[in-house]
């Protein structure tokens, strides 16, 4: 009997060691015409402030199930240089023969790190990281602009940086003016600017989310506990570089950050439709039940919508992750045998405080 039970346990300590007991991969379904990438366009390893080497990230973005990355090291921050002494492309690098056994796309950028204003951006799709090592941040830009390179703000709301409101400054305009701008990050690390959704869709920017990670990733995210970075979703084409940077081109991104999807509405809108499939309708003169599934890990919060009285349904409702439900709608007095079920799905977000209004049919 103690044999058994030790046997038992070493059985146990080998499964916990090579089991890869959580699964970190987030499905999430794809578009009609595109393929939900899952990409995230911020990091940094020891080439600059980051605490791990290049083909780390490549692991950890295997391990979650990640469709690309852009390795972004700081151009004019590199505390680790002492010790690391290499170019800007470097990192990259090593990273991308790396990224080949692992199908992980590797897209090569750099962070132009500086004062407020204009802050921190990334440029990413570059040639070379080496020309934005320059000691006007203009020519950092045009140098960037001059590779094609696709170019967002980065954490617009940093507290560091915007004390007190995250405000818009005439260098960013200047910048956006000159072609130097095409996204922002809406959502980095831990932090969510609405302010940066609103600037996106009132100045057609992409949408960007990023884990920004510098230390390992399981620092700071709770895989345990489903967790997850942030990061973007990106509609895409095709599973290729191109196909991202065209995806990108055309704004066809949404956020994914904690338990929220941020975006333009007509992406959140078909996401939701992929991702709740209604199987089935039971109805009858007093009753009608919508049977309902969702096929992504994602949760869904509904907020009941304007409707008619004689609809009585839930107030607010919770759609959990993979997970079959029935809902159940009570029809008044007044024999109605068809209306609209509407709803806010108050985690995709459109606006700032803004949910996505969707409706059920009968
Ligand atoms: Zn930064
Ligand atoms: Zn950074």
């Amino acid at each position: 009997m103690k044999k058994l039970f030790l046997s038992l346990a070493l059985c146990g300590i080998v499964q916990m060691g090579f089991g890869q007991v959580v699964d970190k991969s987030i499905d999430i379904p794809d578009l009609d015409k595109y393929q939900t990438l899952k990409c995230d366009f911020h990091m940094h390893t020891v080439f600059s402030d980051g605490l791990v080497w290049p083909t780390v990230r490549v692991d950890e973005a295997y391990s979650e199930g990640l469709d690309a990355i852009a390795i972004t090291e700081h151009i004019e921050y590199r505390p680790h240089k002492k010790d690391i002494q290499a170019d800007h492309n470097r990192s990259y690098e090593i990273m991308k023969d790396y990224a080949k056994n692992k199908d992980v796309i590797v897209i090569k950028g750099s962070e132009i790190t500086r004062p407020m204003a204009p802050g921190h951006h990334n440029a990413i799709f570059l040639t070379d990281s080496n020309p934005l090592d320059t000691k006007d941040y203009k020519d950092a830009f045009q140098a960037a602009k001059s590779q094609e390179a696709f170019i967002f703000w980065n954490h617009p709301g940093w507290d560091s940086q915007q004390p007190e409101e995250t405000k818009w400054w005439k260098e960013h305009t200047e910048l956006y003016n000159n072609g130097c701008m095409q996204g922002i990050e809406v959502a980095n690390g831990e932090h969510y600017y609405p302010e940066a959704l609103q600037w996106c869709l009132d100045k057609k920017l992409t949408m960007i989310g990023t884990s920004d990670i510098h230390q390992p990733i399981q620092t700071n995210i709770d895989f345990n506990k489903g967790e997850h970075r942030t990061m973007t979703l990106v509609f895409a084409k095709e599973r290729t570089p191109e196909g991202i940077r065209e995806a990108l081109d055309n704004r066809r991104t949404a956020v994914f950050f904690k338990d929220m999807i941020i975006g333009e509405e007509q992406w959140l809108r078909e996401l939701f439709g992929k991702s709740v499939t209604i199987e089935k309708i039971n109805k009858n003169e007093k009753r009608v039940q919508f049977v309902v599934r969702n096929n992504s890990d994602l949760p869904f919060y509904l907020k009941k919508g304007e409707h008619d009285a004689n609809l009585i349904y839930f107030r607010t409702y919770t759609i959990e992750p993979k997970s079959k439900h029935t809902i159940t709608v009570k029809l008044g007095d007044a024999g109605i045998t068809s209306g609209k079920v509407n709803f806010e799905v108050t985690n995709m977000v459109v606006k700032p405080g803004k949910g996505l209004d969707c409706q059920f049919s009968f």
